[in-house]
């Protein structure tokens, strides 16, 4: 029988968790989402996020800047929240106005503060094996694999897609935990051969169905991060999920899989930045 890894249930409790522990605290862990500018699937974001982060005990609040702030206005901003002892947590909220380079304003936060886990700093303690604050995503991702209770050290992880907020710190995350890792992208040769291998097959592409249920290993682990909004409006993942069912011994739905974990993992950071930087 495939267990279906219900994302919406195991964030709620991960929330839950993380709500007692701020609740312990002697302050509220402050979170603050840096928005600029009206791109409307970034409001809806925004505010799945701040509700999340009050509802479980942190002082949330959006700096909602105008569409024409300037790269140096944005940078300014980020250095005024790097120094507000208040603030232990800044996500600058992607995709910026196009006259702003997302990359600058990412290595403008504070590492200590990158609950995104974006910065190259924390790119790098990740690469190296070090601890630093490490992407919600994948994170996320993490968790569901602890969920299915997933034999990692010696797996076959196999990761399709190759993007800093996804793919690469997914497959150090597998590496770290002892997988062995194989990152699969635009460029393989045999993605159906790679997939094929996999007891861990994680998908984070942004193509609809890409991967087929005859990829997918008998047994094998499914964590399907993608996200696809089809012409009727629906959600799809990047793999074939009524295919690849009856073949995985556990996979994410898309909706409702990796999705609701990711704001989950965004509070877990925030309070680990709290703790680290307040003591
Ligand atoms: P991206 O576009 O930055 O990267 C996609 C990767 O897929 C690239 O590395 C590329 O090499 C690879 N790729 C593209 N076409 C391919 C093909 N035909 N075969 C093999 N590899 C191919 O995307 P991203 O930001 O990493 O996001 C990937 C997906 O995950 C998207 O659907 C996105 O919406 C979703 N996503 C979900 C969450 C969440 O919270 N669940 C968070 C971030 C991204």
């Amino acid at each position: 029988m495939t267990q279906i890894l219900d994302g919406k249930a195991i964030a709620e409790r991960l929330r839950g968790q993380l709500a007692t522990r701020v609740a312990a605290l002697s302050f509220k862990p402050g979170l603050v989402v840096v928005r600029v500018g009206e791109d409307p699937a970034s409001g809806v974001y925004v505010r799945n996020k701040d509700r999340a982060a009050t509802q479980a005990g942190f002082a949330s609040r959006t700096r909602h800047l105008p569409e024409e702030t300037t790269e140096a206005q944005l940078l300014e901003e980020i250095a005024a929240l790097n120094a507000d002892p208040e603030v232990d947590g800044i996500l600058v909220q992607l995709p910026l106005p196009k006259h702003i380079r997302a990359e600058k304003a990412i290595a403008a936060v504070d590492p200590a503060k990158d609950v995104d886990g974006f910065h190259p700093i924390n790119a790098g303690k990740l690469a190296s094996g070090l601890p630093g604050l490490v992407p919600c995503t994948p994170r996320g991702a993490m968790h569901l694999l602890a969920e299915a209770k997933a034999k990692l050290p010696g797996a076959r992880a196999v990761v399709v897609g190759r993007s800093q907020i996804v793919g690469r710190p997914m497959a150090q995350l597998l590496l770290a935990a002892d997988c062995t890792v194989t990152i699969a992208h635009s460029r393989t040769a045999d993605l159906a051969g790679e997939c094929r291998r996999a007891d861990i097959l994680i998908a984070a592409v942004g193509r609809p169905e890409l991967i087929r249920g005859d990829w997918v290993r008998e047994g094998a682990i499914v964590i399907d991060v993608g996200i696809n909004r089809m012409p009727d409006g629906k959600l799809k993942g990047d793999v074939a999920y009524a295919e690849a069912l009856p073949r995985a011994a556990a996979i994410t739905p898309v909706p409702g899989g990796v999705g609701p974990m990711t704001i989950a993992c965004l509070l877990e950071n925030t309070l680990e930045a709290a703790i680290a930087r307040r003591g």
